[in-house]
């Protein structure tokens, strides 16, 4: 009967190392650190053109069921299983994404982990952190201060301003902002045109950081990017508008990877935050190299479920790590499976073994997608409190019934000694042989990329294509761009693009409203259903919990 510590009072209790102590361990020394007070630094880049040549150890993607809105603990198993491997005797690290202060203000309070199982300083991660989102939304903005400046100073590029794709960026969710039309108040004041914010972590300037490899890639990256099409629709570049230096300057220490560490003082690097539904959801290549080259074992996660988070991981970030991942992790919760059963949210503390049942069908879709990737994978069954025992057998029997190798995890509750099951299930999957192979050929059409993933991964009988996408389909297929791949951007709850069908739903078919090309990330975003690139707040969001004392002390991040 303990009393049950708040995320941020654990956080706040755990006495953590200096950084340059945690560096140490990994073999880094003083030199390669660039200090953000004591226990934050980020890792040089000559320290990053050292280990070039170093081995690379085995990476672990943490992936999980479609989710509900209160998170299924994926980033919390991603640290208690690297918690786990290093109590093992593991030379492990961690390689996580940075919390956007949408989700951190609006639904979920933090993003660091849960319970015993969190990276630390917690307060610091969750807000402002080493300031490289900050970084990304001065050069988003940036670059659409420079295309309206474009058109007022005569517009030599003769740029559309009806056809201009680059939108402003904010870090929190304001959907007010979603439509906007500026350079209103005469001809001093700039042109006229509709506009619009995406928020900070949809940028493609996040996707470009996250997918760079250092500063030479960024660089021409950033050039690559369309910001929008001439009258005669013309694709026009960041390269044309000359201001890739320009941004690269302004991303220069947003680049380098951030180190902090656990509450068990397992290294851990976070570093880019794209959100997996409207963006591809990885954290970064630079973060995930210099990981792989430091230990011997990642862990690493990406968004949501295995529809959004590892598709993309698997079908895009792979490509530019020219690595796969040794062995997945699918975390599913007791309570997540009954409510994609039936169970009502307001209903989930009580036992329900039917909607347990048949909410198992969502889980089994998902360890379907990762076998049709050729990767050994592991059930990391995440334990609530609130489970009943007869709940736990069910779920345990059904893995065992379906040959499905899992591991019961309190990381939450222990840290990571709540994990050295699953750890170990995980060191098994590792030693499988294993083929891996994408989902699809870069050379298969556009079209037919999407229509690959809407039925292979997400079970849709078919794709239907708004006439402005197959339009655009037409078109970019024209330009040149046929051979990118896909990043789908789609609701994170359901399978489909409807958030409400939950569980395995069938006979569904899905939406592309849009596409949109991102030629500095190197993918093609396709636009399905309603999904939003500007989340907006609800009604109580969880901003209206947090305060800070006279003292300088964080509450209310849960
Ligand atoms: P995700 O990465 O899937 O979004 P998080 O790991 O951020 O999820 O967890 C979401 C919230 O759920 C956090 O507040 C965390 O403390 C809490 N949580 C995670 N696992 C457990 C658990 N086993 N018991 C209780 N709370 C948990």
């Amino acid at each position: 009967n303990k009393t049950v510590l708040s995320d941020i009072e654990i956080a706040q209790h755990s006495k953590m190392q200096p950084i340059t102590t945690i560096a140490n361990g990994i073999g880094l020394s003083e030199n390669d650190l660039e200090h953000y007070g004591q226990y934050k630094a980020k890792i040089s880049f000559d320290a990053i053109k050292r280990l070039k040549t170093a081995q690379q150890g085995r990476l672990i993607l943490v992936s999980s069921i479609n989710p509900t809105p209160a998170g299924e603990g994926k980033s919390t198993v991603t640290v208690g299983l690297g918690d786990a491997l290093r109590k093992l005797g593991k030379n492990a690290m961690i390689a996580m994404r940075e919390p956007s202060l949408g989700p951190v203000m609006g639904v979920k309070g933090g993003a660091t982990g849960g319970g015993y199982a969190q990276v630390l300083p917690m307060e610091d991660i969750n807000l402002h952190f080493t300031g490289d989102i900050h970084a990304i939304t001065s050069a988003n903005n940036t670059l659409a201060a420079i295309i309206d400046n474009h058109l007022h100073q005569g517009n030599k590029c003769n740029i559309d301003p009806r056809r201009i794709i680059w939108k402003r960026v904010i870090d929190i969710n304001d959907r007010a902002l979603r439509n906007v039309v500026i350079g209103l108040g005469g001809p001093v004041q700039g042109v006229p045109r509709e506009d619009g914010f995406d928020i900070t972590v949809a940028s493609e300037i996040m996707a470009v950081l996250c997918l760079a490899s250092d500063l030479e890639d960024l660089k021409r990256r950033l050039s690559l990017m369309v910001i929008g099409f001439t009258y005669d629709k013309e694709p026009v570049t960041v390269g044309e508008l000359g201001v890739e230096g320009a941004l690269t300057l302004l991303l220069k220490d947003a680049l380098k990877p951030n180190l902090v560490q656990t509450i068990e003082q397992t290294p851990a690097l976070i570093h880019g935050g794209p959100f997996a539904n409207i963006a591809h959801g990885c954290n970064s290549v630079m973060a995930t190299k210099t990981a792989l080259k430091l230990s011997d074992y990642v862990v690493t996660e990406a968004g949501f479920g295995a529809d959004l988070g590892a598709e993309k991981f698997l079908n895009i970030k792979t490509r530019a790590i020219e690595k796969n991942p040794d062995a997945v992790v699918i975390v599913a919760t007791i309570r997540a499976l009954k409510m994609h059963g039936g169970q009502a949210k307001g209903e989930l503390v009580n036992e329900n073994l039917p909607a347990l049942q048949s909410g198992l069908e969502n889980l089994k879709k998902h360890i379907e997608t990762v076998q049709s990737f050729g990767l050994p994978f592991v059930v990391a069954i995440n334990r609530f409190h609130t489970d009943t025992q007869a709940e736990i057998d069910l779920l345990q029997n059904w893995c065992k019934i379906q040959g499905v190798p899992y591991g019961l995890t309190e990381v939450w509750e222990k840290g990571g000694a709540g994990g050295i099951d699953l750890a170990e299930q995980v060191l098994s999957a590792l030693d499988e042989e294993h083929s891996f192979q994408p989902l699809y050929s870069l050379e298969d059409s556009l079209k037919s990329k999407i229509e690959t993933i809407a039925t292979n991964v997400y079970g849709a009988k078919g794709v239907s294509f708004s006439s402005k996408a197959e339009k655009q389909l037409l078109q970019f297929e024209q330009y040149g761009w046929g051979a990118l791949p896909i990043c789908m951007a789609k609701t994170q709850y359901s399978l489909s693009d409807d958030a409400s069908l939950l569980g395995r739903p069938t006979d569904f078919t899905i939406e592309i409203r849009e596409i949109i090309p991102k030629l500095g990330a190197g993918f093609i975003v396709a636009l399905t259903g309603n999904v939003m690139t500007m989340p907006g707040l609800p009604k109580k969001p969880a901003a209206l919990q947090m305060d800070v004392t006279n003292e300088g002390k964080a509450t209310g991040l849960f």
